[in-house]
């Protein structure tokens, strides 16, 4: 959206997937995840609510990473102009997008600093300082940081930032199949946390012209949108000793001979966000998984009659929940049920508790899901059980849910005129750069890789005819 504030109080439009984009920019408003009227383009704020969930994700990713060997460092931000141009491809690919620092105070600097847009060129001349010998190997270190790249393109809040939140993996090992036994690592890794945010994806292989600059081949990580184009939420890279011929990151092996170490890297950014909001999200608001939700039970008293009695109820039940360490509230503001309702389903809240007079009385609590909005009516003596047993069937629900959106949206086509609609298309090609890029010039979409996991296929390239067993996907990109 521009910068001319909206009216806060306009009436939500809903419409999700009529017009995909404006639902997008005003559930993150009215739910409260970013801030956008921060005076710098493409520079969002951080709220409570949005860091919160951004948080979660990174939890579970530390969890994940550790559980691998992975160890957290963080870099400086300001990387010298030398180490930054030492990897030729690298440069070529990001010198359009950097920030630079020039002066401190009144005087220029000697030596130009620049934003980090990644972190290779800050972390790779040290790497060869702390690796001396085959027993340093693997080294496995990540960090989760702000980055800086200047976006020409329209920016739009979690999916494409001038400054963004990142996290990113690094690592070196003494041969190439240490380092593909890495990325096999890093897609397990992928696999599990797209579980926990319930979000499906496609891993490709890049085409030779769209991989990280630098990189001897690039894993894409592709979730499909509900506009019908996907978002790409990580990268996976197989460097070789691209990187490490250029910073000099040798080894010692057994045999006392010095080596180029191989080097992968693995990066996901707050896209990770912007995915969940938009392919569960309803005309109601946001739908977070219980998993990642900052906030995973909403108590609602509603209350006509004896106040008191219902709102211990209700102080009884919060107190019981956050003993079993689930993230509950309770909204008690003097307002309309209402209206309490809609706050709840627009924040994305997975379960609602509603309890009145006749829940007290009777020693029960309404329980109402967010993803499918049933109700049901649950003794008090079985809340903890029901509403763990309500994360566990809105996890696989939501997770099921998007895999067949995902897969009902992938269509494998023979010739290039069948592509009329927004989706994924499929089908072979030659592998040649010529005849990829006269594709994407014909359809105006993008080639986004071929299958990580091999689908076995036999056929001919669309667009030339020649006979290959490579299969590859097409869309439009967020
Ligand atoms: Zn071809």
């Amino acid at each position: 959206m521009g910068n001319a504030e909206e009216e806060k109080d306009e009436e939500w439009t809903g419409e999700k997937f009529e017009n995909f984009s404006e639902w997008y920019n005003e559930v993150i408003e009215k739910a409260g995840l970013s801030d956008k009227r921060y005076p710098v383009k493409g520079m969002n704020i951080w709220t409570p609510y949005g860091w919160k969930l951004m948080q979660n994700i990174d939890r579970e990713t530390r969890r994940l990473v550790r559980e691998t060997g992975h160890q957290e460092v963080k870099f400086p931000l300001l990387i010298p102009d030398k180490e930054f141009k030492k990897e030729a491809d690298h440069i070529a690919g990001f010198e359009d997008e950097v920030y630079w620092v020039t002066k401190a105070g009144q005087n220029e600097l000697d030596i130009p600093l620049l934003l980090r847009p990644t972190s290779e060129t800050a972390m790779y001349p040290v790497f060869d300082l702390w690796v001396r010998s085959h027993a340093d190997l693997p080294l496995k270190i990540y960090q989760m940081v702000n980055v800086f790249r200047y976006e020409t393109k329209q920016t739009k809040a979690f999916m494409r930032m001038r400054e963004f939140h990142f996290f990113e993996a690094h690592t070196c090992h003494a041969t190439e199949e240490g380092a593909e036994e890495q990325i096999e690592e890093d897609l397990e890794i992928m696999e599990e946390l797209s579980k926990k945010i319930c979000m499906p994806y496609l891993a490709l292989v890049r085409t030779d012209w769209d991989k990280f600059p630098g990189a001897e081949y690039t894993v894409g990580a592709d979730a499909l949108m509900p506009t019908g184009r996907t978002l790409q939420m990580a990268g996976i890279h197989q460097y070789k000793t691209n990187f490490s011929e250029a910073y000099d990151i040798t080894f010692e092996d057994e045999e006392g001979e010095h080596k180029h170490v191989h080097q992968t890297t693995y990066g996901m950014a707050e896209r990770l966000v912007g995915a969940v909001i938009g392919i569960h999200g309803d005309d109601k608001g946001l739908i977070l998984p219980p998993e990642a939700a900052p906030t995973q039970v909403r108590i609602i008293p509603i209350i006509y009659g004896d106040e008191e009695t219902i709102k211990s109820y209700c102080e009884d039940i919060k107190a019981e929940l956050k003993k079993e360490g689930i993230e509950v509230d309770m909204d008690d503001r003097d307002e309309r049920p209402g209206s309490k309702f809609y706050d709840a389903e627009m924040k994305g809240i997975p379960v609602r508790l509603d309890i009145g007079s006749d829940e007290v009385e009777e020693d029960n609590i309404t329980l109402v899901r967010r993803d499918t909005g049933d109700k049901q009516t649950i003794d008090r003596d079985e809340l903890t059980e029901k509403v763990k047993s309500t994360f566990k069937n809105m996890q696989e629900d939501m997770y099921e849910k998007a895999k067949r959106h995902l897969e009902e949206n992938i269509e494998e086509i023979d010739e290039l005129s069948e592509i009329d609609e927004e989706k994924i298309y499929k089908f072979g090609w030659c592998g040649k750069e010529s005849c990829g890029k006269e594709i994407e010039d014909i359809t105006g979409r993008d080639l986004l890789g071929t299958p990580y996991h091999r689908e076995g296929f036999e056929g001919e390239c669309i667009n030339c005819g020649k006979k290959t067993e490579t299969m590859i996907y097409l869309s439009n990109t967020h």
